[in-house]
């Protein structure tokens, strides 16, 4: 019998913790969400509310929480371009002071805590694919610094406390996610296609379109994320975690006008500024540490997603910010 732990998700009503909690409660765990709701909105967790093993707290991760847990995600964090540049100092706020808090509490209590990084600390990598004794490229002044740094500084932290406070850490690094319950206004280049797409819209391609990503499924990402929470704690990490098939971004907007019949057409327009022109996972580290690597294919993973854009009321979906992406170019 496994052991029943008692779990802190913050960020729990987002896109990923979303399906972190789902997948927590299935294993029978005690699940405490923790969220603002500054990207997300309750709906993506409606369905756990009714769970006895299911408690959600309304709270910002910038103050302080006292509470009695066993185990913490910290997934809190606004995590499309879009979303970040909104309030930018409130973003590194959300990333240095929730590290500091959620560590705080681990500390106390003798937990384990997992930090949700970025392959963002990277930056514009001048190494590819990207290891993680890879150092990065990321400009401290420029408009995704925000968050770039604030992640840099919270994976900074993170070892500190493991360091001088031996607090049990685990720190992984997730590249592109994207799956159902992405936020449909987050402006990302997955549901942005996709929603252009079902309506017939333009295809907004930024830059040339010749910028590269990786695109990992949503349920592949968790499998991992869990694994390296249980895994030894002799591999704090930091580890990849992404799908390291690499696609332009052209290509992922043939595959999704493909995928939905659509005839949309596209248009071209400013690349934003600092925008990386390339990032592909290298996960040896995953697969030997964890036994990881994704299973869902590109295809596949935007087949399940295009159905639940396709499947979603927009009216009940307020657009959380205003587009900034274009206004940062410089
Ligand atoms: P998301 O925006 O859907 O989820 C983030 C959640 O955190 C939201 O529910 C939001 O309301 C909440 N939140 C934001 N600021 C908060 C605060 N101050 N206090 C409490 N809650 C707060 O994004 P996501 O894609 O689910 O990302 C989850 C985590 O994974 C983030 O930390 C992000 O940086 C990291 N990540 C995601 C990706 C990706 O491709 N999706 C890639 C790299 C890293
Ligand atoms: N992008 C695009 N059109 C869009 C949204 C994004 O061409 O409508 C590009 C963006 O410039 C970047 C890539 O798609 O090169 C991925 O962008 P996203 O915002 O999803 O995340 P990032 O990986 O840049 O953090």
């Amino acid at each position: 019998m496994p052991t029943l732990k008692r779990i802190l998700v913050t960020g729990g009503a987002g896109f990923i913790g979303s399906h972190l909690c789902e997948r927590l409660l299935s294993e029978n765990h005690d699940v405490i969400c923790l969220d603002n709701f500054f990207t997300s909105q309750k709906s993506n967790i409606a369905h756990l509310l009714s769970r006895p093993n299911f408690e959600l707290i309304r709270h910002d991760i910038t103050h302080p929480i006292w509470l009695e847990v066993d185990e913490i995600y910290n997934m809190a964090c606004p995590a499309s371009p879009v979303h970040y540049q909104f309030n930018p100092i409130k973003t590194i706020k959300t990333s240095v002071m929730g590290a500091i808090n959620v560590l705080g509490c681990a500390k106390r209590t003798r937990g384990k805590v997992l930090q949700a990084s970025t392959s963002e600390v990277y930056g514009d990598p001048t190494v590819h694919p990207q290891t993680e004794n890879y150092r990065g490229n990321v400009n401290p002044i420029g408009p995704r610094a925000c968050y770039d740094e604030g992640k840099r500084c919270a994976e900074t932290l993170f070892f500190d406390y493991h360091r001088a406070n031996q607090v049990n850490v685990r720190v992984i690094r997730i590249f592109n996610t994207y799956g159902p319950r992405m936020h449909p206004y987050d402006g990302r280049v997955v549901s942005n296609f996709i929603l252009q797409a079902l309506r017939g819209e333009d295809i907004t391609l930024y830059g040339d379109g010749d910028q590269t990503r990786s695109f990992c499924y949503v349920d592949d990402l968790v499998e991992g994320i869990i694994r390296m929470m249980n895994g030894p704690d002799t591999f704090v990490g930091p580890v990849n975690l992404g799908n390291p098939d690499e696609f332009t971004i052209a290509q992922l907007a043939q595959k999704v006008i493909e995928l939905t019949n659509s005839s949309s057409k596209l248009v071209y327009m400013p690349l934003p500024a600092d925008d990386p022109m390339q990032r592909q996972p290298d996960i040896t580290l995953a697969k030997k540490h964890l036994g990881w690597e994704p299973t869902i294919a590109l295809r596949e993973g935007l087949q399940k997603t295009i159905e639940y854009f396709d499947s979603l009321d927009l009216s009940q979906y307020r657009k959380p910010t205003p587009h900034t992406a274009h206004g940062a170019a410089s």
